[in-house]
């Protein structure tokens, strides 16, 4: 049976402190972004629509059904079908988390992949980052997209728009998504200076190998290991056009 360690009220807290984080951070821009999270077996804490995520009080958030459908008279992000969709396929994790980080973004804009092995933490800790392709925001087509791919990874590239992450509460998912964005953000400077050199696939082997010994490598959430050892070696440029 799950468990819910936090009260409705300290998960409005929660919300509204990473809603803070993601702007001043600068994951997010304007009334980007939006958060959700289990209270219990039947309803969901969501971000509300069209309002800035910087600055938000408590009172604000948006309590729903589990089929995204507001229970309390407020009006619920406009990508709470998302966030159904990803709570619907894990049921193993009770938050998750969609932001707009720019070099995050940046990479998916300029076609290069970033599920090469750069960064032995992301590695490590997540794995491969997949990519998505295109869906339009908003529409019944994003969630039906993400569908399969959230059951193999806790965090989903979506090609020309950002990135989703999944945990057991939304600290972790805010702390995937501050992972990734630095990640991103390395590695945009090491192209700036001439390239990225990838890890070579020895070096690969001991860092998947290390995910067992930590234990961060018995989930099926985490990217196929042999995705990841074959993706080491391929360097990291744009991908070819149609
Ligand atoms: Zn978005």
């Amino acid at each position: 049976m799950r468990s819910y360690p936090y009260s409705e009220a300290e998960l409005r807290q929660q919300l509204c402190d990473i809603g803070r984080m993601m702007y001043e951070r600068g994951f997010i821009g304007a009334a980007d972004g939006n958060l959700a999270a289990r209270i219990d077996d039947e309803r969901l804490l969501v971000t509300p629509a069209a309002v800035l995520k910087g600055f938000m009080t408590p009172d604000m958030l948006v309590v729903t059904d589990l089929d995204g459908n507001a229970l309390d008279g407020g009006r619920p992000s406009t990508e709470i079908k998302m966030h159904v969709a990803l709570l619907q396929e894990r049921p193993d994790i009770s938050a998750a988390l969609h932001a707009h980080p720019p070099y995050t973004v940046s990479f998916s804009l300029a076609g290069i992949p970033l599920s090469r092995c750069v960064i032995p933490e992301i590695v490590v800790t997540i794995g491969m980052v997949p990519t998505v392709p295109y869906a339009t925001p908003g529409t019944k087509e994003l969630p039906d997209s993400l569908r399969e791919p959230i059951r193999k990874s806790d965090v989903l590239l979506l090609e020309r728009h950002g990135i989703v992450t999944v945990a057991d509460e939304i600290w972790n998912c805010f702390k995937l998504l501050d992972m990734v964005e630095h990640a991103a953000k390395i590695t945009h400077l090491a192209l700036q200076l001439g390239g990225a050199k990838v890890l070579d696939r020895d070096q690969v082997d001991k860092l998947v190998n290390s995910r067992y010994d930590l234990g961060v490598g018995q989930r099926s959430t985490i990217a196929e290991d042999l995705m990841a050892r074959l993706a080491c070696s391929q360097p990291l440029t744009r991908k070819p056009g149609p």
